[in-house]
């Protein structure tokens, strides 16, 4: 897939035309013939039912390169968006929405971060008002991920305002051509030219959809958006894997491969050291995602693996982070310029640290969850502050003490 990276890189979520489908349909077929076509989902679905685990196994070698989830049908958002559709959808949405989406028809977006504020759902504005058999929907979307290439958008709305937004929010199925549908502009990243990228401000002016729209039962969306989210997160963390474990490569090979103040840089302990602490920290981050995709799999319920997707979250910027950033160093100067792929990683790193929800709030996550297996002490003293234990122990022994250890 990465030689795709080099000669189309800005197509990876456009439809492809003739051209572009003469090598892409015949990779896509192979990828379906060896039964790796969207494996994280059910075979009712088109997929194999493989799971998580499974998942992220493949995962971590795709996350090498941009087209390589296209090719397999796992490619963010649309696998998150996918889930909620097969798990919420009605059959008439899925045979609309889903079904091409799965065949790798159609590309779709995720539209509910607002110019107001992203990590705080409660603050958003967009309304849908229910119209006789419509809804009208109006508001404002910001960085809505593929929505100029996407054949439709799941955007999230408040359908009653007067409850709180946990129980007052909607998701909305929405064809791209509805009209009142406008992309502003589309925003790009730091390292793209002003003027293009693939996040969208989009605005929704009385927006009419018809009452069947709605995905789910009406005022779900949280639950909704949970379910979503958390598939993509570790989805996300998984890929991270293979981007650090590239950064990891490249590092070893120059290490190996440049000579300077009197031998390899591999025989340097400061290089040593950073190829050792890459590996260390690669291997931790690693395991914790393998083991949180085999609970996913065991427990078939998001919320209860809620704490652990949360807490890859969290160290899926600074994994990827430090181990490009060490690789840039060995590198050099080479390292810096835009013929290697490190400046692009570090920006991408930042960018884990945002999507899906910022590094804070995500430590928030963790630590009330972690907090819930604890109880506060009974009095002011610590449980393990040592005269309190001590006098524990003593009662609990007293008829021995006084007994026995008297009579010594
Ligand atoms: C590459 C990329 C793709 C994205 N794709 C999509 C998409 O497809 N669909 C979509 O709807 N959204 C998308 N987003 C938006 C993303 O979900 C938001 O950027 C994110 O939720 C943060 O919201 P915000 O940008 O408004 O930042 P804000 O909510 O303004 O937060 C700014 C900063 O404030 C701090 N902060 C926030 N809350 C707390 C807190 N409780 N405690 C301490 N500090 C806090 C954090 O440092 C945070 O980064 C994408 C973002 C990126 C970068």
């Amino acid at each position: 897939m990465e030689p795709l990276d080099l000669v189309f890189p800005g197509l990876v979520y456009t439809p492809p035309d003739q051209r572009l489908r003469k090598i892409i349909d015949p990779l896509k077929q192979t990828v379906r013939s060896q039964g790796l076509w969207a494996t994280h989902l059910g075979p009712e679905l088109g997929g194999q039912g493989y799971g998580q685990l499974k998942l992220c196994l493949l995962n971590e070698i795709l996350g090498r390169s941009s087209w390589a989830p296209v090719i397999f049908g796992c490619q963010a958002p649309d696998t998150g968006n996918a889930e909620i559709i097969a798990h919420y959808g009605t059959p008439e949405q899925q045979s609309r929405y889903l079904r091409p989406l799965l065949d790798g028809e159609v590309f779709s977006c995720y539209s509910m971060s607002e110019p107001e504020g992203g990590s705080d759902p409660t603050q958003f504005k967009t309304r849908a008002v229910r119209d006789g058999d419509s809804w009208v929907l109006n508001g404002w979307k910001f960085f809505s991920s593929n929505a100029r290439t996407a054949s439709f958008f799941i955007v999230m709305a408040v359908t009653n305002p007067d409850v709180s937004p946990y129980q007052g929010m909607s998701m909305f199925l929405v064809p791209a051509d509805t009209p009142g549908v406008e992309i502003v502009r589309n925003v790009g990243l730091g390292y793209e030219p002003f003027g293009e990228g693939d996040h969208a401000l989009i605005h929704y002016s009385d927006v009419r959809l018809p009452a069947d729209a709605v995905l789910g039962a009406e005022n779900q969306a949280f639950v909704i958006a949970q379910t979503r989210l958390g598939g993509g997160r570790i989805h996300h963390a998984m890929r991270t894997i293979g981007q650090s474990k590239k950064a990891l490569d490249m590092m070893c090979e120059r290490a190996l491969s440049r000579h300077t103040q009197g031998s390899k840089l591999s025989d340097k302990q400061f290089v040593q050291g950073y190829i050792a602490d890459s590996y260390a920290q690669l291997t931790q981050f690693r395991l914790f995602v393998l083991y949180t995709a085999w609970e996913i799999d065991k427990y078939n319920d998001y919320r209860r693996v809620r704490k652990d997707i949360a807490a890859i979250k969290v160290l899926m910027p600074g994994v990827l982070h430090d181990i490009a950033s060490r690789a840039l160093q060995v590198h050099g100067a080479l390292g810096a310029s835009n013929e290697m792929p490190f400046t692009r990683m570090l920006s991408g790193a930042s960018v884990l640290g945002l999507a899906d929800g910022p590094t804070e709030v995500h430590k928030m996550t963790v630590a009330r969850q972690v907090l819930r297996d604890y109880q506060p002490s009974d009095d002011l003293w610590p449980t393990e502050h040592l005269p309190k234990k001590l006098a524990l122990a003593r009662a609990k022994f007293a008829a021995y003490l006084e007994h026995e250890v008297g009579n010594l």
